[in-house]
């Protein structure tokens, strides 16, 4: 037997759980965007330790994670929008991580006992600078304003990121002032909801809409993009942060947690402390075009702050969450399916 066979079956039979905890991570994911390649290989780097990743759609990875029960092997799930790790939580699939750094690091809106976000995405107004006046839309409850009439297009009411800007209307308002919202923006349809919101500003752009609701990431993409199309797409359209006078523009989040499950429990926490980091951070705002959550970091794409600072809604991401079913029966009773 050669001597490092040995030390490791040394190491095997004195610590078991530790020396697993410390080489390898099961990464459950529902982010799927290529420039996370690099956020994982540098945590690996920083470590040691191996990430195997699971990447599949956030309700089937959810599923999954409810199937395997006791045995499954995932240690942390990684989503996006605040109302998808609010269920992970209500099952109970995750355990409280204390972490004094991820405390100081993440502002207490952002992060819950069990769970945490490690970016935010701002869903913002796009309309088409030839045909809308900025100073017409200041709020997202002007997109109920009949004069916007044919003007209005979105994505489905069902998806999550809508379900979260109407919850966190709800929060705002109540119920009721939030269904009126709804049937509002609904009347004012240009056309039924469809596609994805990276649709709904090639349409501003085409001028098939006049104001899309869309999250920036989707518009920064574009402006960064070296295809000619998209550049015309991106002259065409200007961006409004949505209650400035008031609540600030609605927010949600990419974030994760540790599953009560874990089998590297020790390696889950360090995963979840290294997002909150200033490099992990960057590749966040950098890659995908998100914000950090960490306020002191400093990112690097100019694109992200051409678009300049906006005041954000502070409403707690657990709030949003509280909301989303309601939100899903206010859509379906106006008709913005
Ligand atoms: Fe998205």
């Amino acid at each position: 037997m050669k001597l490092t066979a040995i030390s490791l079956l040394l190491a095997a039979l004195i610590s078991p759980a530790l020396h697993a905890a410390d080489k390898e991570l099961n990464l459950y994911s529902a982010r799927h965007y290529q420039t996370d390649e690099a956020l994982y290989a540098n945590f690996t780097k920083q470590t040691g330790i191996k990430i195997n990743r699971i990447e599949a759609k956030e309700d089937e990875l959810l599923e999954r994670i409810r199937n395997e029960g006791a045995y499954s092997p995932a240690d942390v799930f990684l989503t996006v929008d605040a109302a998808r790790l609010a269920k992970a939580d209500e099952l109970g699939l995750f355990a409280p991580v204390k972490s004094k750094l991820l405390e100081s690091r993440i502002p207490a809106n952002l992060r819950t006992d069990d769970w945490f976000a490690f970016s935010t995405r701002a869903r913002a107004l796009i309309y088409n600078k030839d045909t809308v006046k900025p100073e017409d839309l200041r709020n997202y409850e002007d997109l109920a304003d009949p004069k916007f009439k044919n003007q209005v297009c979105s994505r489905s009411g069902s998806h999550p990121y809508n379900l979260s800007l109407l919850s966190a209307l709800i929060a705002q308002h109540g119920e009721q002032k939030a269904e009126a919202w709804a049937k509002g923006v609904f009347a004012n349809f240009a056309r039924p909801a469809k596609g994805g919101d990276t649709d709904q500003i090639k349409a501003v752009a085409a001028g098939e809409c006049g104001v899309a609701i869309s999250n920036t990431y989707y518009l920064v993409r574009l402006m960064r993009s070296n295809k000619p199309e998209d550049r015309a797409v991106v002259e065409k359209v200007g961006v409004i942060w949505p209650n400035q006078a008031s609540q600030g523009v609605h927010i949600n989040i990419s974030g994760g947690g540790m599953l009560k499950t874990a089998p590297n429990k020790g390696a889950a926490v360090k995963f979840l402390e290294y997002l909150a980091s200033d490099e992990a951070q960057v590749y966040f705002a950098d890659g995908n075009n998100e914000s950090p959550v960490v306020p002191t970091v400093k990112t690097n794409n100019a694109a992200l702050a051409a678009l300049g600072k906006f005041k954000a809604d502070p409403l707690p991401i657990g709030t949003l969450a509280k909301n989303a079913t309601l939100a899903q029966k206010i859509y379906d009773r106006v008709g913005w399916r």
